[in-house]
């Protein structure tokens, strides 16, 4: 059974058709789903799904994107939805590629989910695009030890970075891209014991569906993927990526 460490069936994409969604993942095997929060409004979802559905399970964050209106009164309403039944906060970090907040809220609002993490002994999910420098400096001063490195890319440097701190790293289906192929150099050295599957469904379908929305069920295209770089079987790949899944987000069954 897989562990989709990264979707947002909380989404509006998947309002309308979600069951038929779900039970297609159920038949490709994928038997759990962490839905991740990016605001207050798909955050609440997310928990909402979560108590929906034991095989749902939920993050709540808020994305560097979504940090520019966050003011005290945002972040008491955010603090009281990480009171629910999650697993992890986020997905939070820095974007500088777009930059649809300014750098400098940015990291106020990622330091301040990382500073909630720690109070509740979360694991953080990390989004991280060209803005490693800051990163790297600020996951260093807060010291942080439980993390994700969501849907990996960037650079050598920031992989070393994480696998040095035993942070999982997670990969998704653009893994299968042509153009992709430092990515896939990044996947075959990461160690087992920190690999993670994901899809961030709706985006990021793999080459074989691009153009589609994404969802759970294609979670196979990127686990079949890291079986052919790292020459191990599906069905390994499968049974450890779950098995580091349940420990990272700290899950009994
Ligand atoms: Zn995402």
């Amino acid at each position: 059974m897989l562990f989709d460490t990264h979707c947002h069936l909380n989404f509006a994409q998947f309002n309308k058709d979600l069951q038929l969604v779900v039970s297609r993942a159920g038949e490709a095997g994928v038997k759990f789903m962490l839905n991740v929060g990016c605001d207050i409004e798909s955050s609440r979802r997310a928990l909402e799904l979560s108590e929906k559905d034991t095989y749902f399970f939920a993050s709540v964050g808020i994305h560097p994107h979504f940090s520019g209106n966050v003011d005290e009164l945002i972040w008491k309403e955010f603090e009281k939805i990480a009171c629910g039944n999650i697993v992890a906060i986020g997905e939070c970090g820095l974007d500088y590629y777009r930059l649809l907040t300014p750098r400098k809220k940015q990291k106020e609002v990622f330091e301040k989910q990382i500073i909630l993490s720690k109070k509740l002994n979360l694991p953080i999910i990390i989004h991280s695009r060209e803005a490693e420098d800051d990163l790297i400096s600020i996951l260093k001063d807060y010291e942080v030890k439980q993390a994700i490195a969501h849907c990996f890319s960037g650079s050598g440097r920031y992989l070393d970075f994480c696998m040095e701190r035993n942070f999982f790293i997670s990969f998704a289906g653009n893994i299968t891209y042509p153009a992709a192929k430092n990515l896939r150099d990044f996947a075959k050295q990461v160690p087992l014991d920190l690999l993670l599957l994901e899809t961030d469904c709706p985006f990021l379908s793999p080459q074989a569906k691009r153009g589609k929305r994404c969802e759970p069920q294609y979670l196979t295209y990127t686990r079949d993927e890291l079986s052919r770089l790292k020459s191990i079987k599906a069905e390994k790949i499968e049974e450890i990526t779950t098995s580091n899944a349940l420990a990272c987000f700290k899950i009994k069954l």
